[in-house]
């Protein structure tokens, strides 16, 4: 049996307790409406140097930044045409923005891999919004996973991930989105580092000039072809499951049995993005051998979910 000890509700109390161990340049993990977050006192290198310990992240890949207002963000970074009309469209949500840090930024320059820009985001969930006043700094916060596995979506997920190497795990149930944010350069010319729910269709239409981000130099190490791996083969594009393996699908089918996986029967891509996550660990856990998933259109979130599943299945 697991002791979830080190899982907390998120009442006042222990709201102020989490806050305490950030303060103290402890690490404490927090729900997000993307996925959960290993977060950490964005000035304190010393709180930086833990979470690339914890998760065995490799230096260059640098730490998005999450903050409580466009104002925090703005009194780190230098100023930028489209911050505000991205941000008045989109934030607090599941984007993140990567902009110049200003010279008198004290943001660690451990979390930024010294390239001189900052990803910052303003997440939705208010616990962790809460965090933010409680500490009255950034928090830097990756996904609370070890390097190269697939991200947490809730607490317990976060527990198998670490156990007990973190004193502090905040309850928020199950992440709503499920998948990592957007991360859109707006550095020069916009364009998207990353893909997430909010779509580039839906960024075009604030500002026009954003582009897919194809240049071949990895700007964005999330960006790495093997990535969010669930640690059994899977196969993309088919229609039914391998020897020993699990099938997941979505909308109406015929297939029966414990290994189908039917994310939504509405057939709702986001619905299958809330889920995917949670059911590849499920699945793994379950003893099977593979996993094989259904063609998932590529428009809207089914683009972002396509990224994760291709790095996943490389
Ligand atoms: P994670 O927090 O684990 O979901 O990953 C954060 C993503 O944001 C990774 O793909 C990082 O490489 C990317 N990122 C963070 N900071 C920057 C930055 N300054 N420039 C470009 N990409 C960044
Ligand atoms: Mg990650």
């Amino acid at each position: 049996m697991k002791n979830y000890s080190n899982i907390f509700k998120p009442t006042k109390k222990n709201l102020i307790k989490a806050a305490k161990i950030l303060k103290n340049s402890g690490i404490v993990a927090l729900p997000t409406e993307t996925v959960y977050g290993l977060a950490a006192n964005a000035y304190s290198a010393k709180a930086i140097h833990k979470v690339y310990q914890l998760k065995k992240r490799p230096k260059k890949n640098p730490l998005i930044v999450h903050f409580d207002t466009l104002n925090s963000i703005k009194k780190e970074t230098e100023p930028n045409l489209y911050l505000n009309k991205l941000f008045n469209k989109f934030s607090p949500g599941p984007i993140t923005y990567v902009l110049k840090l200003k010279k008198s930024s004290r943001i660690s320059r451990k979390l930024t891999n010294q390239s001189g820009t900052v990803a910052c985001r303003v997440p939705a969930n208010s616990y962790f919004r809460k965090m933010i006043k409680l500490t009255k700094t950034p928090l830097a916060a990756p996904s609370a996973n070890v390097s190269n596995h697939v991200s947490p979506t809730s607490a317990k997920d976060v527990y198998d991930e670490f156990g007990k190497k973190i004193k502090f795990i905040l309850d928020g149930k199950q992440s709503k989105i499920g998948l990592e944010s957007t991360v859109i350069n707006l550095i020069d010319k916009p364009n998207i580092l990353r893909p997430g729910k909010i779509s580039i269709t839906e960024i075009k239409r604030v500002i026009k000039n954003v582009k897919k981000n194809k240049s071949k130099k990895i700007l964005s190490p999330g960006q790495l072809k093997k990535h969010y791996s669930p640690g059994i083969p899977m196969y993309l594009d088919k229609t039914k499951p391998k020897i020993d393996g699990a099938y997941i699908t979505f909308g109406k089918t015929s297939l029966k049995g414990k290994n189908i996986f039917n994310l939504s029967k509405q057939g709702s891509l986001e619905e299958v993005g809330k889920k995917l996550y949670q059911k590849l660990r499920f699945i793994k856990k379950q003893g099977f051998k593979n996993i094989s998933v259904k063609k998932i259109p590529n428009q809207g979130i089914g683009i972002a979910i396509n990224d994760r599943l291709k790095r996943a299945s490389s």
